[in-house]
């Protein structure tokens, strides 16, 4: 098959009748079918992506198609596809299918885009490796032996192994960036509200946020700028018109905080994260030191409230409405007890367990609401920063991506690592990680971009150029 860099190549392929869509999506098909080992997809759309190859086609040569026409996209399976599955890797939801299509999945096919498939995750999207799934875990294309991060692990290897053109991942505290990073490639997260959650199975609901992952920048933008916008259905959705910016490096400042740089972060990446920062340097990009003096209290706010906000959202699943239940029960007290002990993975019933217990008559005070104002906090520290700079520069991860097995027995240390991603989801700020050299070792790493809120377009504008100078 003829090789494109970007969907824009590939439209005009497409267009030129150099590469045909059924051509193509037979291609991704195989793939997936040759590569089954990395374990990326739950479930893969093969009739339906080669019907709508063939209807998608048919539009293009039409002259009437779509902004995504052609493009093959795989998404997480935590978002909603009518009448097809739909488990959050969980035991809970097996055989499960949504009733409806989540709205950033409506706006995909709106825009005659092809859906492949559903890829694997973390469980509920609980997780920093992709181990914590009923599907067992998804494996880094770059070496076999490690994890590809997560929780949305199946999208980025889907993306890095090219499995796919792009995909969509969800980030509640990092499961786009960490596992993008962990790949090399690029994952985004959008401010919060930008795009719509309808449809998107909840975890932490002021915490999650949907967006995609590509090996380009372009792709990224592309991908979000259609699933953005406004949505009735989703009432913490804000009113805002995704446009693209044209903002050039050299008219902005990058503040790079001193508390992402220093003791914890391995000195494999710091000295990537500095290579690539005297690059951008030589290139005439301006840096400034900044401070973000709450960073260390951002995994413990992290966790208390997410933990919290999943312990609600998890109680539907009760075995009543919803997948599994357990047989093996007397009476209903036990159907609920027994369907959710044995639908539920170990990771789940953890944040359930201390979600509980910072809800709880007594501890309430002194741990939920002191999070919720440390996270204000934390918000403040970017207010004042964004005062100051334009974008803030970090690396996205403490570390490159570890083996399977290696931290399963830890969940304190497999916290850590979400150090450096968590604190955008507590102040709501778009993040974007990109792909740099690594200039000692041979796992990818990633450098992560801030923006302030709702400056994803400015993010992209500058990402873009960041990315084509590394
Ligand atoms: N690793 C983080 C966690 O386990 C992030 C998860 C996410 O962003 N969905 O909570």
């Amino acid at each position: 098959m003829v090789s494109y860099s970007n969907f824009s190549e590939k439209l005009a392929l497409i267009k030129s009748g150099r590469l045909t869509l059924s051509e193509n999506v037979d291609f991704f098909l195989q793939k997936i079918r040759d590569n089954s080992d990395l374990n990326a997809y739950n479930f893969v759309f093969e009739d339906a992506a080669k019907k709508r190859a063939l209807e998608v086609e048919a539009k293009i040569k039409s002259g009437n198609f779509g902004k995504l026409a052609g493009l093959v996209v795989a998404i997480k399976d935590v978002l909603s596809l009518k009448d097809n599955p739909l488990t959050c890797s969980s035991k809970i939801l097996k055989d499960f299918e949504a009733v409806y299509t989540a709205t950033a999945v409506q706006k995909l096919l709106d825009e005659d885009a092809i859906i492949i498939g559903k890829t694997n995750c973390d469980e509920f999207a609980m997780g920093s490796s992709n181990e914590n799934s009923a599907f067992g875990p998804a494996l880094n294309p770059v070496d076999k032996d490690y994890v590809p991060g997560g929780s949305s692990g199946g999208s980025a290897v889907a993306v890095a192994a090219g499995l796919c053109d792009v995909s969509l991942g969800t980030d509640t505290g990092g499961s786009i960036r960490q596992p993008a990073s962990y790949c090399g490639i690029v994952g985004m997260k959008p401010t919060y509200g930008l795009v719509s959650r309808f449809g998107l199975t909840a975890f932490a609901s002021s915490f999650d946020t949907i967006g995609p992952f590509a090996n380009n920048v372009e792709d990224a933008e592309l991908l979000l700028s259609v699933i953005a916008g406004f949505d009735e259905n989703d009432s913490t959705s804000v009113e805002h018109q995704y446009t693209p910016d044209e903002k050039n490096l050299d008219e902005i400042v990058i503040g790079l905080p001193k508390e992402y740089f220093g003791e914890g972060t391995d000195e494999e990446v710091n000295k990537s994260l500095q290579e690539a920062i005297s690059t951008l340097k030589n290139n005439g990009v301006k840096f400034k030191e900044i401070s973000l003096p709450h960073t260390e209290y951002t995994i413990a706010t992290y966790y208390i409230l997410t933990t919290a906000e999943a312990s609600s959202n998890l109680s539907r699943y009760d075995g009543a409405r919803y997948g599994y239940r357990s047989e093996n029960v007397a009476d209903l007290a036990e159907m609920y007890e027994n369907s959710r002990s044995e639908g539920f993975g170990d990771e789940v019933k953890r944040r359930i367990m201390l979600g509980t217990y910072v809800l709880s008559a007594g501890y309430y005070d002194a741990y939920y609401l002191k999070a919720q104002k440390v996270r204000r906090l934390i918000r403040e520290d970017f207010d004042k920063a964004f005062e100051e700079v334009d974008f803030i520069l970090t690396p996205t991860t403490p570390g490159t991506a570890f083996k399977l097995g290696e931290n399963i027995d830890d969940p304190l240390k497999m916290y850590m690592l979400d150090i450096f991603t968590t604190s955008a989801n507590l102040a709501g700020i778009p993040g974007i990680s990109l792909p740099v050299k690594n200039v000692t070792g041979k796992m990818p790493v990633g450098l992560q971009l801030f923006g302030n809120r709702l400056s994803d377009a400015g993010l992209f504008a500058a990402a873009k150029q960041i990315f084509s100078l590394l």
